[in-house]
């Protein structure tokens, strides 16, 4: 045995697996050619970031329009916190937008995949089959430093004003230790880390062709990064290197923080004599704040949560087009020309995403969203409204619930034409929308009536309108109805002829209308108003011109 082996034996008298057995174990996977294997890993803090949705979508984009997988890892080697309630929030928020993984992490304590474990924390002994070779090579070797031995060489670093400063080259005190010195200080049981005996060099560079930001060059890693801390458990570094080829990732969609430690991830796997996976690092989510821009914060803004969705009530269908607006630049074009095609037709290119970082506009979000919903069928704007109600406005979950065939006829007003209204742009708007069908939510008001039109005016309009309204008529009856009001009233049922002599009427048709709309819903601008009166019934529409008439004094 070399001294190197007798070394790893010493550090991992518990490991008997080797890395050829993992291999077998994790073999590489059976799908065709060009297929993706990508993975979204966060830390199970959570809270998921619109940003963390954001790069789970695209990962999960390349690996459908592929064939390939999308598998969920959660990284918990850091956090030594209770992590049900970050794993499970982390699985809703990806559910709720249809984000699911097809493989890994299902639920807390659930899996699902034939390369798992897919929770790091449940990896260790893997960890140590790959760090053991390490070891046996010369490629990783113990660091009995103390913190205070650390501090004392930056410190020193610091007062020479070294460029780079670290755990490297010369400064790496326990990289060159004799075997026996190692052996003695592991006999009197010292604590130490695994550290990489770092083949980088000063002087070279490294590059590659990132797969959003093109090719990128930087120096070569030197540092002798930790791989195991003192309690056996990985750094995000070494976890990242194994579990990406134990899981046959092909590809590593992830936030651009990351960039500057693809050196390091590079010659990881490189050492462990792992192929390295294809990168894309996506620029972070932006908003536009005083003319400048800035990262989407989760302390200052709400948005930041992929839960203020839900709770706002933005359909899920909604976010997704938003967040294929900002991922491909070209994707509202495609949504033009293809109005009905499903999300996932869209060719989705990582090389068409922002280098940059896309901004985040709320107001874009209402403008997709009110389209995404202005297609949508009145009994799915009813299901999805109530499914939302139930959780958030128990108010309008009875009101819609108490007859869902009238509520359905209320979303069907205007809907299914070539010009759909685009009045709501998500759930919590609609208590709003439907409140004039209610009376437990509407009052009559005449307070929205234009100046152009008198309180006698209007008051006589009613007066006509209560005599001549018939519950019986059809859109045409009551139309032909509304306008045989006018004459007698000094207005006129022809707008252009009022519009070339407007001194000679009181108003016209149009306005006799937004009189008897306005007492009915307390809005100038509505949709139908036959289909309103037909739903509010008789009764409701008589009581309210009474109050409006009173109203007007
Ligand atoms: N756990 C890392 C994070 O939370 C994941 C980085 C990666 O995807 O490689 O950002």
């Amino acid at each position: 045995m070399t001294e190197n082996q007798q070394l790893a034996a010493l550090l991992f008298p518990g490991v008997t697996q080797t890395v050829d057995d993992l291999e077998q174990r994790f073999p590489p996977r059976s799908l065709k050619d060009g297929a993706r294997v990508t993975r979204f890993a966060p830390s199970p803090t959570g809270f998921l970031h619109i940003g963390g949705l954001f790069s789970a979508l695209i990962s999960k984009l390349n690996a459908t329009t592929t064939d390939g997988v999308f598998l969920l890892r959660i990284e918990d080697t850091d956090k030594k916190r209770e992590i049900e309630d970050g794993v499970s929030e982390i699985i809703k928020g990806l559910r709720a937008f249809g984000v699911d993984p097809d493989e890994g992490v299902m639920g807390f304590g659930q899996e699902s995949g034939a390369y798992g474990p897919y929770q790091q924390s449940r990896r260790a002994e893997i960890y140590h089959v790959v760090a053991k070779k390490l070891v046996e090579e010369g490629l990783a070797y113990p660091c009995f430093c103390t913190e205070e031995e650390l501090g004392a060489i930056r410190e020193k670093q610091e007062a020479l004003q070294l460029d780079t400063k670290g755990y490297y080259g010369a400064w790496a005190v326990y990289r060159d230790t004799p075997f026996e010195k190692q052996k003695a200080l592991l006999a009197q049981g010292r604590p130490y880390t695994l550290r990489l005996r770092s083949p980088g060099s000063m002087d070279k560079r490294i590059s590659f062709d990132d797969l959003i930001k093109g090719r990128i060059e930087m120096p070569e890693n030197v540092q002798d990064v930790v791989l195991l801390k003192q309690d056996g458990i990985p750094t995000y570094h070494f976890a990242h290197a194994v579990d990406d080829h134990f899981m046959r990732s092909t590809h590593v969609i992830r936030g651009d923080e990351w960039i500057s430690s693809v050196p390091l991830h590079i010659q990881l796997f490189k050492v462990c004599g792992f192929r390295v996976p294809k990168y894309a690092h996506i620029a972070p989510i932006m908003k536009e704040e005083n003319g400048g821009k800035r990262k989407l914060s989760k302390r200052k803004d709400p948005e930041a949560a992929v839960t203020y969705y839900a709770e706002q009530g933005y359909p899920k269908e909604s976010v997704l087009e938003y967040l294929l607006t900002l991922a491909n630049s070209n994707f509202e074009d495609w949504r033009r020309a293809n109005p009905d095609a499903p999300q996932s037709a869209f060719p989705f290119n990582l090389k068409k995403m922002s280098t940059s970082g896309a901004l985040f506009d709320l107001t874009k979000l209402g403008d997709v969203s009110k389209n995404v919903i202005s297609v949508m069928t009145a009994e799915t704007v009813f299901e999805k409204a109530l499914a939302w109600a139930k959780d958030y406005d128990p108010q309008l979950y009875a009101l819609l619930s108490r007859d869902s065939l009238r509520s359905t006829a209320i979303f069907d007003i205007d809907r299914g034409g070539k010009k759909p209204r685009k009045d709501i742009a998500k759930w919590d708007e609609v208590k709003d929308y439907v409140s004039y069908f209610f009376d437990e939510l509407f009052t009559v008001s005449m307070a929205e009536l234009p100046d152009n039109i008198t309180p006698d005016l209007a008051k006589d309009v009613l007066d006509a309108y209560t005599a001549a309204f018939d519950p019986a008529d059809d859109k045409q009856q009551w139309f032909d109805r509304i306008k045989d009001l006018c004459a007698p009233l000094d207005c006129t049922p022809n707008v252009k002829e009022y519009k070339q002599n407007p001194d000679a009427f009181k108003g016209h048709v149009g306005d006799v209308s937004t009189v008897i709309r306005v007492a009915l819903t307390g809005r100038r601008n509505t949709p139908d108003l036959y289909a309103i009166t037909a739903i509010l019934g008789e009764d409701t529409v008589r009581a309210r011109l009474q109050k409006a008439k009173a109203l007007l004094g």
